[in-house]
């Protein structure tokens, strides 16, 4: 919804010429005045805030007080009036750098909190221009360092891009632990079922692959290949409820094939001679072969939801 404020507080200014301006926006020709909330001065051209900014086209558009000539109306060159905004300097200077052209060091739009700060700037001056620049940024390392913020921005965008690829990044992350819970708590309750349900999605199709034909040792009862002795495979049973509990934990499944996860305890028991017929000594699972088939399993999960 839109609001009048800015325009409806704006004071009238003796002279405009004493003030102290941000170095970057004291051309005197700019013939609109806006002060930050920490009194920070900047001069910008009507014409630029009208192409670029809904809100300013609409306001400065709308008939302006007889007085205002000389008490400091929006339009008037000599006197012009301040308007003043709810925007820090830093946030101001970035905006206004934006939409006119002039762009802004990385290092000001280093954080989440300075990406979110523009954004919402964007929506109250209804600046599409600013909206494409940040999103343009969001690519950047430092943001996908990030995914579940990214995520959780991207969707209150309708970035639909942005939000999938950010979706896959959060499957490398435990979502279960304190750290996640802040950016979790902000998001709506679709988003938080898309997020969960390709987690969960991606658990159901390992359990699905595990206990699949590709693994023998699923056979009940197992029976020894060279000597067809019954062999006991609950060390595999007990190995892929394992692997489910670390693939709901990281659904990317980054640390289940790690080589310490892969060669834990748990994991050689599986691969250890299980019959136990004299002279026998055969083991159920080709240790190469399971690994390829549990990569490949992982390989084919699911990454979004329909
Ligand atoms: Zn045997």
């Amino acid at each position: 919804m839109r609001t009048a404020a800015p325009m409806a507080t704006k004071e009238a200014l003796q002279d405009s010429a004493q003030l102290s301006y941000h170095e970057r926006f004291a051309l005197p020709d700019a013939d609109i005045i806006l002060r930050s909330k920490d009194d920070v001065y900047f001069r910008v051209p009507s014409i630029t805030l009208h192409m670029t900014c809904a809100f300013f086209r609409d306001a400065l558009s709308l008939p302006q007080p007889a007085s205002s000539a000389s008490s400091g109306g929006v339009t008037n060159n000599n006197s012009p009036g301040v308007i003043p905004i709810d925007e820090s300097a830093l946030v101001a200077e970035q905006f206004l750098s934006i939409i006119c052209g002039l762009g802004i060091s990385p290092a000001l739009l280093a954080t989440f909190d300075d990406a979110s700060a523009l954004l919402h700037a964007a929506e109250k001056y209804e600046a599409p221009g600013v909206t494409a620049f940040v999103r343009a940024c969001m690519g950047a390392p430092r943001f996908l360092a990030e995914p579940l913020r990214l995520f959780a921005v991207a969707c209150r965008y309708s970035w639909e891009e942005e939000a999938a690829a950010a979706l896959r990044l959060t499957l490398d992350i435990d979502i279960g632990k304190s750290p996640s819970f802040p950016v979790l708590a902000t998001l709506p309750g679709p988003d938080l079922l898309r997020l969960l349900r390709v987690r969960w999605a991606r658990r159901d199709a390992l359990k699905a692959a595990l206990d699949g034909p590709a693994f023998t040792a699923n056979q009940d009862p197992y029976r020894c290949s060279t000597c067809q002795g019954m062999v006991d495979v609950v060390s595999w049973r007990e190995w892929k409820w394992i692997m489910l509990d670390e693939i709901a934990r990281v659904p990317s499944g980054e640390t289940l094939l790690a080589e310490s996860f892969l060669t834990s305890a748990k994991a050689n028991a599986v691969f250890r001679p299980h019959c136990k017929a004299p002279g026998c000594e055969n083991t159920a699972f080709n240790r190469e072969l399971t690994i390829v088939r549990i990569r490949e399993a992982v390989r084919a999960l699911p990454k979004d939801i329909e």
